[in-house]
This record gives C-alpha cells, sequence and structure tokens, in this order.
C-alpha cells in the first residue's frame, strides 16, 4: 500500500526521513543508539552519576574554571553537581519517566531499591529494556531524547567539562570503516569514493567495536 499524499515520515528527534524497516518506529535508529549511549553514560561507577560526588566540593573539579577574585564567599558545596546528584536531580528525573513508562504499559509501579547510586544503574537499566517500545510507541519519545541529552551534558560540565564528541565507526558498502561523529555531515569512502550525505551515514550498519 502507497498514499502519495501521506507525508514522509520521520524520525521524531533528528527530522530525517526514516527508512523502510523503520517505519514503525518514531525514533530513527542512530537517534535511538544515541538515547541508549546517553543512558548508559550516566549509570555505573565509572558513569556520570557516580562522578559527580568527586566534583561536590569547592576545587576539586580537575581542569575546571578557576573564579578569582570573585566577590561571593564561595558555596561550601557546588550547587550544580550537588542539584544533579541529590534527589529530584538525576534520578528523579529518570524515575519519573520510568513510572510514566510502566503508566502507559500498564505495569506496576516501578520499585526503587538501596541509595541513589543503585537507584541511578537499576532505573538505566530499566529505561534501556524498554526504550525499544519508547522508540517505537511512546508520545513524547523526542522529548525525554531531549531531556537526558541535556541531563547528561549537564552532568559531563559539572564533572570537569564536556568531552569531544565521541567517535564511531559505521561499515561504507564495500566494507570499509568509516570513523564518524553524531555531527558529521557528509563524508566520503578514501576506498572506493562513495560520497555519502548525513543521513546516509547513519544509516550504515555500526563497525564492531574492536578491542583497544
Ligand atoms: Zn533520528
Ligand atoms: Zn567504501
Amino acid at each position: 500500500m502507497h498514499l502519495d499524499d501521506a507525508p514522509a515520515p520521520v524520525c521524531a528527534i533528528c527530522h530525517n526521513g526514516l527508512y523502510e524497516h523503520e517505519l514503525t518506529h518514531q525514533a530513527c535508529r542512530p537517534c535511538t543508539e544515541r538515547v541508549d549511549r546517553d543512558l548508559t553514560a550516566l549509570a555505573g561507577p565509572d558513569g556520570l552519576y557516580a562522578r559527580l560526588a568527586d566534583h561536590l566540593h569547592p576545587g576539586s573539579s580537575s581542569g575546571g574554571p578557576t573564579v578569582s577574585g570573585s566577590r561571593t564567599a564561595p558555596l561550601p558545596l557546588r550547587v550544580e553537581p550537588l542539584s544533579l546528584a541529590a534527589r529530584g536531580g538525576v534520578v528523579t528525573v529518570l524515575q519519573t519517566w520510568l513510572i510514566d513508562w510502566h503508566d502507559l504499559l500498564g505495569y506496576r509501579h516501578p520499585r526503587w531499591d538501596g541509595d541513589l547510586q543503585q537507584q541511578c544503574d537499576q532505573v538505566v537499566k530499566r529505561l534501556r529494556v524498554l526504550l525499544p517500545w519508547a522508540a517505537e510507541e511512546h508520545g513524547a519519545f523526542d522529548e525525554f531524547a531531549r531531556e537526558l541529552g541535556h541531563l547528561r551534558r549537564q552532568c559531563e560540565s559539572a564533572t570537569g567539562g564536556e568531552r569531544p564528541a565521541r567517535r564511531f565507526g559505521v561499515v561504507c558498502t564495500c566494507g570499509a570503516t568509516l570513523r564518524i561523529t553524531i555531527e558529521s555531515p557528509a563524508m566520503r569512502c578514501d576506498t572506493c569514493l562513495t560520497q555519502y550525505d548525513r543521513e546516509g551515514l547513519f544509516h550504515l550498519p555500526l563497525a564492531e567495536r574492536r578491542a583497544a
């Protein structure tokens, strides 16, 4: 069936056209994978949430900007990492989304166990399990993606600055691996000279991550 007057379906997040195998989804594969990476980056003992605790005290941020000649007395705790780390911050925002997802799915209210770090790891794990459903069905998936991306950037700046855009590999039709970032606008394969636009690049299969 083909409806000529139906608007071509686009990703709710990046607004690029969806490929045929993605038509039942609201978000394209690269956007869904970026959401998954944002979730993964927050959790775990080395995750951004755990690192907030190391940056609660003034001067504890390695490489952070030094404010000299400031007229205000230093705060006993740095407000930004504290507000992200405390209840009401990262964990609460994620838990609020999970409650919303459970409601929509008709599941029971999720349970939270342990301290905030443990709750962070639990809620991230659970959101990742339900991510394929949300990317397909959740009416506010774009809002979730934006809010999560914002949380991640806040945590990164509170723990010592943004890191450069992560590079990852995609596999050209000729088999060569192209190293791109989320911002890559276009690229030519050096091996077979195929020119890809942004959309084309992001629909190539991901290269297997090799051990360093
Ligand atoms: Zn997208
Ligand atoms: Zn190629």
